[in-house]
């Protein structure tokens, strides 16, 4: 179920990048449309390479990427995983009902609003995965019915599950078509019971006939409304709606060749563009003189600016702007930056962006690409605007899916 999977991955945090997501096993759909690793393997899409041996996987992502890139790059290699499995810490269900009127949760199959159930994959957190089997299961006993599409009755329409892969917290997000949940105490603490883990629970509404998951109204019903979660050595909080990389320990392998290829000594002024919650910029500001991030999306900001505060860095500001603009602004008022960072949605930069950058013309652009296509594209566009592709490696932060991220170096090659 690629698309409509990918669809609700974009929804969800849109406008963003699309992450691949999971594919099931031991679901309670048994058999049928499978594969002998997952027996819906063929009804969810996610995992399209469920078939193939993980070497083959990385061997065949290897080879797309320096394909799309030998115009302009040499491709250093790609960095797999050791354990490809269970590796999202980022889990989404629906909830509906079944023909008996019994709750069931899983996922859309391909191209409907059917739901296939799926308790657990090969792909996501255990963990998560188990928190959503205990909803599910406590949903009778205090008279919560999933939400139907079709007639509007019910309450449940998704559970996120987000999960700190260091700090071990969770959070519970239980996206509600209305604002009450009752016995909201009562189930709270039946859950906590099952799962102790838990850090905090967040009601979010959505009560539009739409295919976004997360509504725009929310209230923390347990713990803080977010968890923590470190990388490179720094602790990052993540709010519902913030982007997160969903593959944790591939993320510091991607962030720390960034930081190789930004080459940085202290004395640059960086660009941290399409920051999300400011981790790059903030692992990269005890080597720069000063970090500049900026993000689309409020909830990232806010939360870019508390963990700048958390990590007792001071020499970085966040903007709340399209990063396009914002640099285009920069740029106008004669701003002098030395390296840029990039980490754009699946659809890439902006041309405004990129020629901020030529104009700008940093000495060096470190783009973290989570789609190969349009890296390719906007690489092309700096190669013809006074920048040489160094090297690129790629990282693979979704096993067992088609997908893949590239860290690329540009460096200037007309002087300022
Ligand atoms: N660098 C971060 C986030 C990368 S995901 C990390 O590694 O976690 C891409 C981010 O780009 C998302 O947070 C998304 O909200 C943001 N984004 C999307 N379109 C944007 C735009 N036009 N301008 C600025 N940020 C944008």
């Amino acid at each position: 179920m690629k698309q409509s999977k990918e669809k609700r991955e974009k929804n969800i945090y849109a406008p963003n990048r699309v992450n691949t997501n999971g594919h099931t096993e031991k679901t309670t759909a048994g058999g049928g449309a499978g594969n002998s690793l997952c027996p819906v393997a063929k009804r969810c899409g996610g995992c399209q390479w469920i078939g193939m041996d993980y070497q083959q996987q990385l061997k065949e992502k290897e080879k797309q990427v320096r394909k799309l890139l030998a115009p302009y790059c040499r491709l250093e290699g790609i960095l797999g995983m050791e354990r490809p499995l269970y590796y999202r810490n980022k889990v989404h269900a629906v909830f509906g009902e079944d023909k008996k009127h019994q709750p069931v949760s899983g996922i859309y199959a391909e191209r409907t609003h059917r739901i296939v159930p799926v308790d657990s994959c090969r792909i996501e957190n255990q963990e998560a995965d188990a928190v959503i089997v205990s909803i599910r299961e406590l949903l009778p006993s205090f008279k919560i019915r999933p939400y139907n599409e079709d007639t509007g009755y019910g309450l449940l329409r998704h559970v996120l599950v987000r999960t700190g892969q260091t700090s071990g917290q969770i959070m519970v997000v239980l996206v509600l078509a209305s604002s009450i949940l009752p016995s909201k105490n009562n189930f709270v603490k039946a859950l906590l019971k099952r799962h102790p883990e838990i850090t905090t629970i967040v009601v979010n509404v959505n009560n539009r006939s739409t295919s976004m998951v997360l509504g725009d109204r929310e209230q923390v019903i347990y713990g803080r409304g977010y968890i923590e979660d470190t990388l490179c050595g720094r602790t990052f909080r993540i709010s519902p709606r913030s982007f997160y990389q969903v593959n944790p320990v591939q993320t510091e392998v991607l962030y720390t060749k960034a930081m190789e290829y930004a080459a940085l000594t202290g004395q640059e002024t960086v660009v941290d563009a399409y920051c999300g919650t400011g981790t790059i910029g903030i692992i990269a500001s005890d080597r720069a003189r000063q970090v500049i991030g900026v993000e689309l999306n409020a909830d990232a900001v806010r939360d870019a600016r508390n963990n700048a505060r958390i990590n007792q860095v001071r020499n970085i500001q966040f903007y709340q702007n399209d990063a396009g603009r914002f640099l285009l602004e920069m740029e106008a008022q004669g701003a002098q930056v030395d390296v840029v960072l990039l980490d754009p949605p699946r659809s890439g930069s902006s041309g405004e962006f990129l020629s901020a950058v030529a104009h700008m013309a940093p000495e060096r652009v470190v783009y973290v690409s989570c789609n190969p296509q349009t890296l390719a594209r906007d690489v092309k566009y700096m190669a013809e605007n006074g920048y040489r592709a160094e090297r690129a490696v790629a990282v693979d932060m979704f096993p067992f899916t088609g997908h893949c991220e590239v860290v690329c170096l540009l460096t200037r090659i007309k002087s300022r």
